[in-house]
């Protein structure tokens, strides 16, 4: 049975690469792999530190494309793949033009698709946007839909989708397990940060990532200033691995320029990423995976949108939604950092998102076990 996987950004290579190893090691199972190159030098990076070698890469990045013309050109391509590889299905993840136009293209030709990471919602298709709309897309083509939490099963349940729905956990836990594994037995993997690590000793450090559409403009000179207020502060430092895109550089570059207690640095690979989190006393963020991973190692999240399609994390208490407003982030993240108790309720190791288990569990449901 030929399962063609397809993902385009990092956060889809993180969280489909323990699919790809577990459908490797499911006999009846031939994996391939397709890449559309959404995001060209972060995915090659997860690429690399899986050991993945993709069957297909269309290369398809252009700066400054618009989504028309990457749909269009991920639809045409993909179409194109699947007519060269005629697999018998087809795994898409997440909320993506690359899940989005996977599914729609798969569908178009009759070939089944499987739905990882199935049944998030916002709630409003402005944000996250366009992703909220990508994922609704796939949902009705889906006949697997493989759900990290009884919550996004629940979502799904609501659209009338039951069939075909799995609870499965969130297969970026199982990324950060291995790959921390992988850094136990081999910690050069992560030894680029010793010299941040070593620059700010002693301080409390403010883990920042942002890249969501949604933010561009307002938002983010917003959080920029954000950042300026929280670094002003002598005890603190803030890590920044900023996201390629320039609508975030330029920003930056403006109002933050140059700080004594802030590290704006490019991005990090997986493994460097992961020993970031481990450093930080908080993680600041827009990103969907970041507040999956956070809670996992213990470490409270400040979610700089005003909605989530992760509640888990927020009901369990370790994420909070700050938006993107500088007064808010800054007022939330010194409360982090003064208030012990109000750290340790957020920073309790509790993980709503999944024991590690989910990609076994998605290539035994693929095998027909
Ligand atoms: N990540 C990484 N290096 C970085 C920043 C993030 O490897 O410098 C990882 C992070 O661990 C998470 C994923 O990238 O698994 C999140 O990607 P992103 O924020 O781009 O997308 P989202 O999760 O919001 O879709």
């Amino acid at each position: 049975m030929k399962i063609l996987l397809i993902f385009g950004t990092r956060p889809e290579a993180i969280k489909l690469f323990p699919v790809a190893r577990a459908l490797a090691e499911t006999p009846g199972v031939d994996p391939l792999i397709c890449v559309t190159a959404q995001h060209r030098g972060l995915l090659d990076q997860v690429l690399a530190i899986a050991g993945l070698t993709p069957d297909v890469d269309l290369d398809l990045m252009e700066p400054g494309q618009t989504l028309d013309r990457l749909t269009a050109r991920l639809l045409t391509g993909l179409g194109e793949a699947m007519d060269r590889l005629k697999p018998d299905r087809v795994i898409v993840q997440g909320d993506t033009a690359t899940a989005m136009t996977g599914a729609l293209a798969a569908y178009y030709r009759r070939i089944p698709v499987a739905h990882v990471e199935a049944g998030l919602r916002s709630g409003n298709i402005y944000h996250p946007w366009p992703e909220e709309v990508n994922r609704r897309i796939v949902a009705p083509i889906a006949d697997l839909h493989f759900a990290p939490t009884a919550t996004a099963a629940e979502a799904l349940a609501r659209e009338n989708i039951t069939a075909g729905v799995h609870v499965t956990g969130n297969t970026v836990i199982d990324a950060l397990q291995w790959t921390s594994a992988r850094i136990a037995a081999d910690p050069a993997l992560a030894t680029g940060l010793d010299p941040i690590a070593a620059r700010f000793a002693g301080k409390k450090i403010v883990l920042v990532t942002t890249h969501r559409r949604e933010n561009f403009g307002d938002g983010m000179a917003n959080i920029a200033n954000a950042i300026a207020r929280i670094a002003a502060h002598d005890d603190v430092a803030v890590l920044f691995p900023m996201h390629p895109n320039p609508n975030v550089g330029a920003v930056m570059d403006a109002i933050l320029g140059d700080r004594p207690n802030v590290a704006r640095i490019d991005p990090l690979d997986y493994p460097h990423f992961i020993r970031a989190l481990g450093l930080c006393h908080l993680a600041l963020s827009d990103s969907g995976g970041v507040q999956e991973e956070a809670p996992a190692l213990g470490k409270p999240v400040l979610v700089m949108r005003d909605t989530t399609e992760r509640p888990e994390g927020i009901a369990a208490g370790t994420a909070r939604l700050v938006g993107a407003d500088a007064d808010r982030i800054v007022s939330e993240v010194f409360t982090l950092i003064n208030d012990k108790a109000a750290y340790a309720a957020m920073a309790r190791a509790h993980n709503p998102f999944g024991d590690g288990q989910a990609a076994s569990r998605i290539a035994r449901v693929i095998a027909g076990g």
